[in-house]
This record gives structure tokens, C-alpha cells and sequence, in this order.
């Protein structure tokens, strides 16, 4: 059965996901101690390799506003893997994918997404803040679009609360 948008997961993460999401958690604290914004993705390939990883780079004149985590890590293994690997690969992300990084995965051609907060809880944290006016679109809405499936596991409830801590206070 699939979630309702918006309500922790229940299926469980594996160990190996777990092991990848504390990665990507850390990640994000590392892009927040470097002065940009908590996020963070990275894309596995089905040996288990990080085969990408990104932080936020999403200011000027650094970066640029489309430089989210989950579009550079995606668009880094679209260009290092052929399509029949990036099916098999999941990306990671500590927040669930904007419409732009969903586009990014769905073109990229990867075949699993784990994030751990989703948007909703994101848009709370962040409102409408000049830097990050957070969408209010499901990524499964977007890949629900698509010609190919892309497997979610998120939000997951476990992990949400550490994935909010970095956002909470920086947005206000
Ligand atoms: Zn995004």
C-alpha cells in the first residue's frame, strides 16, 4: 500500500538504507557548517557504491538557484552510468525532491528515491522564505507523470526529526 503524501512511511528502511541515510543527514550538516543550505542527496548503484553525493549550492554568485542537492547528485550519476545501472540505483536525500529534482531523477533515469521529511514538513519549517519558498508537490505526484515507475520510500518517521533539526531556526 502505498503512504498517504505527507504521513510517515511504515515500510521499514533496510539496514543498508539506514546506514546510507545517516550519511546523507550528516551531509546536510556539512553543507549547513559551509555556509549554504541543509541539504543533501547522494545516488547508490545496487552494489551499494555512492556513485554521487551533493550538498545544497543553491546562492549566488557561488551557485545558482537550481543547484539543489538531489538535481547535482542526480545529474552527476545520469552522466557517469548508463541507463540500465541507474534504474537499479536509489538516491538519498534528507528532504523529499522539489518538482525540478524529481524532473531531474525521472530524466536521469534512477529507479528508487528514499528521503527522509517530507515537503510538507519542509514548507513549515521554511514558509516563504526568499532562499527556499518551498513547493507544496509531491514527488509522487510528479514521477506519477512519467512513462517508467520510480520506487519512494518516504517520508520515514523514524528519521524525520533528525532530518528537521538543521532546518529548525534557520528560516526564520
Ligand atoms: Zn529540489
Amino acid at each position: 500500500m502505498t503512504p498517504h503524501h505527507g504521513s510517515p512511511s511504515i515500510i521499514p528502511l533496510t539496514a543498508e538504507d539506514r546506514r546510507h541515510m545517516q550519511y546523507v543527514l550528516a551531509l546536510a550538516i556539512r553543507a549547513k557548517d559551509v555556509g549554504r543550505h541543509p541539504f543533501a542527496a547522494i545516488v547508490v548503484d545496487q552494489h551499494g557504491r555512492i556513485m554521487a553525493e551533493a550538498g545544497n549550492n543553491s546562492m549566488p554568485p557561488e551557485g545558482d538557484p537550481t543547484q539543489h542537492a538531489e538535481r547535482l547528485a542526480a545529474a552527476e550519476a545520469g552522466r557517469r552510468l548508463l541507463p540500465e545501472a541507474l534504474a537499479r540505483c536509489t538516491l538519498y536525500t534528507n528532504a523529499e525532491p522539489c518538482a525540478m529534482c524529481a524532473g531531474a531523477i525521472y530524466w536521469c533515469s534512477i529507479g528508487r528515491v528514499v528521503y527522509a521529511m517530507a515537503e510538507q514538513r519542509l514548507l513549515q519549517l521554511t514558509g516563504n522564505h526568499p532562499e527556499n519558498p518551498t513547493l507544496s508537490l509531491p514527488c509522487r505526484e510528479v514521477f506519477a507523470r512519467g512513462q517508467r515507475p520510480i520506487e519512494v520510500l518516504g517520508p520515514i518517521a523514524e528519521l524525520e526529526q533528525e532530518a528537521a533539526a538543521p532546518h529548525i531556526g534557520f528560516w526564520s
